[in-house]
This record gives C-alpha cells, sequence and structure tokens, in this order.
C-alpha cells in the first residue's frame, strides 16, 4: 500500500521562532515551479524546476478535508506558485479552488502571476483575498531575476482588475535584495502604485541566501557577488538553514518600504525579519490573511460531504 503525504497542511509545521503568522493551512496543488525566480527557498528540497501537478491530489484532498479545522484559512501556495504557466491548460489549481471556496473556507491566493484572472468569477464570489509578489517596477530586471514569471507590468494590471471587481489584495515586496532591487526611491515608488491602485497591506523581507540560490544569484549577476559574499558567506548569520544580512542592513533596506507604506496609511509586516516592532510591523495579520473578506458561511459538516461526493464523482484534481 503507498502512503501519500497530506496535501492540506498546517503551515510551519516546526513552528520557527522567526515565523509570526496567523495559524492556517497551506496547499501546493503543483510540486515545482515553473517561474524559476533564482532567489527561489524551495529549490533547496524540491528537486524539479518545472511545475507538475501533485500526484493523487484528488485522494489526498478528500482525505485531509476530513481533518482541517475550517475556521482557519488556507493559503495557496506557498511552495510553489498556483498559476504557472502550466495551469492555463491543466486548470488544477482552478479545480481546487472549485473544491474548497463553495464550502465556505477562507482562501488566501499567493501568486506572481496575473494567470489568476481567469478565476474572476471565483475570486469575486467567495471569501477569498490575493497576495501579489513584486519585487520590483522593472520590468528588465525582473526578467532576470524571475525569467519565467508573468512582468510586473502585468501584475499592476492584474490588481486594478481585482480591485475593480471587489477582490482584496495585499503585495509581497520580497525578496529586497541588496544592491539590486534596494534603491530607496524605487521601493517608496512601488509602494506609492500599488497603494494607488488599492492595496491594503504590504508585507516585505530581505533575501535569504542558501547555497543553491546563492549559487543562482551569482552566476546571474556575477558584478555583485563580492559584496554578496561580503553579506552572507561569511558576513551574514546562519539562522535555520538560510544565511541573513547584518540586521541593520535588513533594518535600512526595509525601511523604505515600511515607512512609505505607514505614510500612506497601510497596514505592513516584515517576514521571518525578527522586526516585530510598530515601526516595522503593525497589521492584524503578517500575511494578509487578515483581508479575506467573509462573503459566504461555513457550510455544515453534512451538507459539505454531500457536496464533497458529488464534486469527486466528476473531478479533474
Ligand atoms: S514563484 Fe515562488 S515558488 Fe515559483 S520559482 Fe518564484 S519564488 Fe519559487
Amino acid at each position: 500500500m503507498v502512503l501519500l503525504g497530506t496535501v492540506l497542511t498546517s503551515f510551519d509545521p516546526w513552528r520557527s521562532p522567526l515565523c509570526t503568522c496567523p495559524r492556517k493551512y497551506t496547499i501546493n496543488p503543483y510540486t515545482g515551479c515553473s517561474h524559476r525566480c533564482l532567489y527561489c527557498y524551495t529549490t533547496a528540497y524540491i528537486r524539479s524546476r518545472e511545475s507538475k501537478p501533485k500526484q493523487y491530489l484528488n485522494h489526498r484532498l478528500r482525505r485531509d478535508l476530513k481533518y482541517i479545522d475550517p475556521r482557519f484559512p488556507v493559503d495557496m501556495s506557498l511552495s510553489s506558485d498556483p498559476y504557472p504557466p502550466e495551469e492555463r491548460i491543466l486548470g488544477i489549481t482552478r479545480a481546487v479552488l472549485e473544491l474548497l471556496l463553495p464550502a465556505g473556507l477562507r482562501v488566501q491566493i499567493t501568486t506572481k502571476s496575473d494567470a489568476l484572472l481567469r478565476d474572476i468569477d471565483l475570486l469575486s464570489r467567495y471569501n477569498v483575498a490575493v497576495s501579489v509578489t513584486i519585487t520590483t517596477l522593472d520590468d528588465s530586471l525582473a526578467r532576470r531575476l524571475e525569467p519565467n514569471a508573468p512582468p510586473p507590468s502585468n501584475r499592476l494590471k492584474a490588481l486594478e482588475i481585482l480591485k475593480d471587481h471587489n477582490v482584496p489584495f495585499s503585495v509581497r515586496v520580497d525578496p529586497v535584495i541588496p544592491y539590486l532591487n534596494d534603491d530607496e526611491n524605487s521601493l517608496r515608488e512601488l509602494v506609492r502604485e500599488v497603494a494607488s491602485i488599492g492595496a491594503k497591506h504590504v508585507v516585505t523581507s530581505t533575501y535569504k541566501a542558501r547555497p543553491d540560490n546563492f549559487a543562482r544569484m551569482v552566476n546571474a549577476f556575477p558584478e555583485l557577488k563580492a559584496k554578496w559574499m561580503k553579506l552572507y558567506y561569511p558576513g551574514g548569520k546562519i539562522k535555520l538553514g538560510y544565511a541573513y544580512a547584518p540586521i541593520q542592513l535588513r533594518r535600512r533596506i526595509l525601511w523604505p518600504v515600511v515607512d512609505e507604506a505607514n505614510k500612506l496609511k497601510l497596514t505592513y509586516a516584515t517576514c521571518r525579519e525578527n522586526l516585530t516592532t510598530p515601526k516595522y510591523f503593525r497589521a492584524p495579520s503578517c500575511d494578509g490573511t487578515h483581508l479575506i473578506p467573509s462573503r459566504i458561511e461555513l457550510r455544515s459538516r453534512t451538507a459539505e460531504r454531500i457536496r464533497l461526493e458529488n464534486f469527486f464523482s466528476n473531478s479533474r484534481v
């Protein structure tokens, strides 16, 4: 008998002291991620660099749904983008949303892709908030850093459409990378831009090096190798397997994001930085899940069991 791991899992089961996320679940419809961001953290433990549908998703989701506490939100997804290019053909993320949302579950979608607009009918009808990652407004820099992800200009257009459809969204300015996308004026402009569209919350974080993402970064930006080496190896501090730049520098390069957000009366937070004073963190949640609306109520267990039976008999997942 094959033992299959959970797909709808508690986020941060190791309870990292650096994680400030509220209790939530996470699901990754895909394993690996075709966006191929140079700084991606998940490549250290997921070998595939292409998005592949998770195996036996149908069977595993059906099992896991019986055990979750439906009061807590589901973040989709945190180790792979739920809208890689493959999703346009496969529709697996959409199928998962069709399963979770009518149950009244609260869902946050975390993505770098404007492909989520295909599902605007679901996003605007159910309990959904969106978190869009934008690391720079410069399309040409983004093309080098996040080669297969849609350019930031497309992501900004997507935010406008989310706004038009009344779907709440936050923006992740993550990672801020020393000497690369940390220009103060550019970061302030980014925050002003997303606030003018309607972002209510911004979360930010600095780049943390792991041997594999660091190798990709120095390969793409060899002119920064010496400076980064000084900051991260051996300049940085290793925390839970990640090399952190010195705290003074992290404070300095995150400051334009949180300060601008504060001036514009957005909520703001830092992620896994151990910077939790009000200067750097003023929000009901760091991850933006506090923006998830309550448009429909949770269904009763019995009603949900009947709906699931019908759903899985015709399911694509
Ligand atoms: S979108 Fe996220 S998961 Fe995908 S490659 Fe980029 S950082 Fe990694």
